[in-house]
């Protein structure tokens, strides 16, 4: 699994995140700032955790955007239950 986070309010609306993850980004036509799709805000930073088949894409997003405000972080998976010692 992988974050995306976004500092919404210094986005430029130059459309690079959508060009390289179309299905995660879309320009709002209220405000002509980009919307990372699925996430919820927190303090002003919009962030989802989608599934790694997206890092790719978004990892270039956060390459290409220009005032970079894109941050792309792998998640590590949660260590596995303790399996008990006794037979
Ligand atoms: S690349 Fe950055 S500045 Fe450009 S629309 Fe996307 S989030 Fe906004």
């Amino acid at each position: 699994m992988i974050r995306i986070t976004q500092q919404r309010a210094k986005c430029i609306g130059c459309n690079a995140c959508v060009e390289a993850a179309k299905y995660r980004w879309r320009v709002s036509r209220k405000d002509g700032k980009c919307t990372l799709i699925g996430a919820v805000q927190k303090k002003g930073f919009f962030s989802v955790i989608v599934e790694d088949d997206e890092e790719v894409a978004n990892r270039i997003a956060a390459k290409n955007c220009p005032v970079r405000i894109i941050k792309v972080e792998t998640l590590h998976a949660t260590s596995p239950p303790k399996q008990s010692l006794q037979n």
